[in-house]
């Protein structure tokens, strides 16, 4: 009886023995002793190892709280080990153990369906025309979203977005036929526009007149006049102050639709064209407009009339380098025009002579069909299911 219990005592101390026995390791390049089944926490402190903690990352990779991350990293047998390979580890003997600082860790996330909201797609400036290519329009996605930051990432784009697209272009009539189009600023003016009016007509032509806000809503007998005689009422905005670039976005958008307001008021119809001051208009610009407007219209040829440079150089600087779907700069207002209406009958006899037909700007857009219909219209709006953006794509 008493042998088989004291066989039994040193059994079970046999087997504690066994089961609590030490093993050697090494570490960073130094043999430890270390029990069996020791875990890599017990061994970092065990060789008194100091290591640098990572930090709590968001899941776009800014730090959130310095040192939360994983207080140490550890290689086995020259393998790295993840999060999880360093919580399961355990000491069995003979591994080579490289301890080093530890790792940040990503903060949790979760994932939600949000809008994916448009951008703008920015254009060069290569031609006389920009106008709304494409308008915007919301998509939806699935985001991961960092549980502490609330940073989102987009995972997968479930319902596609449209972006807004700008483009510049110098028109060009695709049927082949040779069209120029001729453009008075400044105006309606009360010494001017009606003569302007009578020239157009007795050549049995029209054009295209850029009106001031103000000035359409003082002649509204002359922005009929201009739609009677068949030419084209567009916008060269309100005030004609400083370049609309360099105006805060709320500014900017006054300018453009009170203008537009003006001109309708004044029977002009509705329009969204207009011609921006001093012929400045970026791509910020656009992006401020917030969808005010559908195509800025510059020119190609500039007859310099405001430097009052003479009747001929006036119809030189029209017609020389004349080519099909140019856009010529005149002026009916802001100034003493006698040199223009002296030069606009030898501008159109020129310009006959050489086989051109006049077009308006509305007509013109619509001969490139790099023009949506709905901008050569020229009085384009967004349509309901479309946003404007506020934020361009960056260039890459
Ligand atoms: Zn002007």
């Amino acid at each position: 009886m008493v042998a088989v219990l004291v066989l039994a005592a040193f059994f079970a101390g046999g087997v504690y023995l066994w089961l609590n026995r030490t093993v050697n390791v090494s570490v960073n390049g130094s043999h430890l002793e270390v029990k069996i089944d020791s875990t890599l926490a017990d061994i970092v402190e065990a060789a008194d190892l100091e290591t640098t903690p990572g930090d709590l990352v968001s899941i776009t990779g800014d730090v959130l709280e310095e040192g939360k991350g994983a207080p140490f990293s550890a290689a086995v047998g020259g393998e790295e080990l993840d999060a999880d390979g360093i919580d399961s580890f355990r000491a069995k003997g003979n591994e080579n153990i490289t301890i080093g600082d530890g790792a940040d860790l990503t903060e949790s996330s979760h994932e939600e369906e949000r809008e994916i909201k448009p951008k703008m797609e920015p254009y060069e400036r290569v031609g006389a025309i920009t106008f709304v290519a494409q308008w915007g329009k919301a998509g939806k996605g699935v985001y991961t979203v960092g549980d502490v930051s609330g940073d989102s990432v987009l995972k997968e784009e479930t319902e596609p977005v449209q972006n807004l697209v700008i483009e510049s272009v110098n028109p060009q009539p695709e049927d082949g036929s040779k069209v120029i189009a001729l453009t008075f600023d400044d105006g309606p003016n009360a010494n001017y526009t009606q003569k302007y009016l009578d020239i157009l007509d007795k050549y049995g032509i029209k054009a295209t007149f850029f009106c001031l806000g103000p000035a359409a809503e003082a002649n509204p007998d002359l922005i009929k006049a201009i739609k009677d005689q068949g030419s084209q009422v567009a916008s060269h905005t309100k005030t004609h102050g400083d370049p609309l670039s360099t105006l805060e976005p709320e500014t900017l958008r006054s300018e453009i639709t009170d203008a537009f307001a003006s001109i309708e008021g004044a029977g002009g119809g509705a329009t969204t064209v207009i011609r921006p001051p001093y012929g400045d208009f970026n791509n910020q610009t656009w992006l401020d407009s917030n969808g005010t407007l559908s195509a800025s219209v510059i020119w190609n040829l500039d007859s310099e009339d405001w430097t009052l440079p003479g009747a001929d150089a006036i119809v030189s600087n029209c017609t020389n380098g004349a080519y099909s779907g140019a856009i010529i700069l005149m002026h009916d207002g802001g100034g003493n025009r006698d040199q223009d209406l002296e030069a606009l009958p030898k501008i159109i006899e020129n310009l006959q002579d050489k086989g051109y037909e006049f077009v308006t700007i509305n007509e013109l857009m619509a001969m490139d069909s790099r023009i949506p219909e709905d901008v050569a219209s020229g009085n384009a709006t967004m349509p309901e299911d479309c946003v404007w953006p506020t934020e361009m794509v960056e260039a890459e």
